[in-house]
């Protein structure tokens, strides 16, 4: 039985759920794994993920479609990221079909918590590691423990009728040079001075650029941006230093291959966003935000929006992406993972 909570009202917040997955590795192997209803971990106090932030993290969503199966999407960028993020961060990766089977079964075992069809909520599903044994010395743990929570989800960003605003900090972007293409908390806690600032005067987020030359666009604390061109291009930053977000890349695909309309991933200097009609903000939380407006140490650029405050080609590339996850538009080969 579906759990009985407010979903349309849901926000962006940790709810516990009946079940979470744990696997351990040691000795060089991974265990078989378990579903586990302990929300809590006892960790030693040299723990290499305190004292040294050996740590990382996935992000996804399961769905309930339009034909009331239960979905997930994209699972396997999920699992190739990670293993990229785990190489970078000197940790065991988790073979692809183990990090699926592992959502299949968290979503399984908590599936009176994804949210019914219709609602705009889903289950968020957290997949992460961390470096388990005691470590002193600089240097890599040699036990981890792999796990999947699972916690029912609404918006993330709420733009209301004028989009979402940003503001470009005089913070260096939060990941370090060379690092920020790993999804990992290190740069989330670098990330989240910046961030309560500019809560604090009132934006959503702060966009970033580049911190070697501070001319290009680059990101925002959790999602990908793309923007649209007056003659309706969907142009999105390339750059080594930005998270691969699955969202953007799969927005990409949709622009072109359902659209029609021309993309192009490749450098954008901040001198040239004014030219820009729209700009969004993507991400598996963020879905896909209308930006309204940028502010940079005072000069304000603004961009297009309806009376429901999404600009034109941006609610076309929405429609068409949770039209896709929702089961409502014929998804491409292998997007879409029906769990049950
Ligand atoms: C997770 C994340 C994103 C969004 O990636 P998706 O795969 O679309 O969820 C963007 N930027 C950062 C820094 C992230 O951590």
């Amino acid at each position: 039985m579906t759990k009985n909570i407010d979903w349309a009202n849901l926000g962006f917040g940790y709810i516990k759920t009946d079940y979470r997955y744990v696997s351990n590795y040691k000795d060089g192997s991974w265990d078989e794994g378990t579903l586990s209803t302990d929300e809590t971990i006892t960790l030693n106090e040299s723990a290499g993920v305190l004292q040294y932030a050996q740590t990382c993290f996935e992000g996804m969503k399961a769905y309930r479609t339009v034909d009331n199966k239960v979905v997930c999407f994209r699972p396997d960028m999920n699992a190739k990221r990670m293993a990229d993020t785990c190489k970078r961060l000197e940790m065991p990766v988790l073979p692809e079909e183990k990090f699926i089977d592992a959502v299949i079964q968290t979503v399984k075992a908590n599936i009176d918590w994804v949210p019914p069809y219709g609602t705009g909520a889903a289950l968020y599903l957290r997949p992460y590691m961390f470096a388990y044994n005691a470590v002193i010395g600089v240097k890599p743990a040699t036990e981890f423990q792999f796990r999947i929570f699972a916690t029912p989800v609404g918006a993330y960003f709420k733009g209301g009728t004028t989009g979402v605003a940003l503001r470009v900090p005089d913070f260096d972007r939060a990941a370090p040079r060379g690092t920020g293409h790993v999804k990992a908390g290190l740069n989330y806690a670098m990330s989240l001075h910046p961030v309560v600032e500019a809560h604090k005067q009132g934006y959503a987020e702060n966009l970033y650029l580049d911190s070697a030359t501070r001319t290009n666009v680059e990101e925002t604390g959790g999602a990908n941006v793309i923007f649209v061109t007056k003659d309706n291009t969907v142009v999105t930053p390339k750059s080594n230093t930005i998270l691969p977000s699955i969202t953007r890349r799969s927005l990409m695909y949709v622009a072109e291959k359902y659209l029609g309309l021309k993309t192009e991933e490749r450098v954008i200097p901040y001198s040239e966003v004014k030219e820009f009609k729209e700009c969004a903000l993507c991400g598996t939380a963020a879905v896909l935000s209308p930006v309204g407006r940028i502010d940079n140490n005072g000069e304000s650029i603004h961009f297009d929006y309806n009376s429901q405050g999404i600009g034109e080609v941006t609610k076309k590339l929405y429609d068409t992406l949770v039209g896709i996850q929702l089961g409502k538009i014929e998804a491409p080969e292998g997007w879409i993972r029906v769990v049950e």
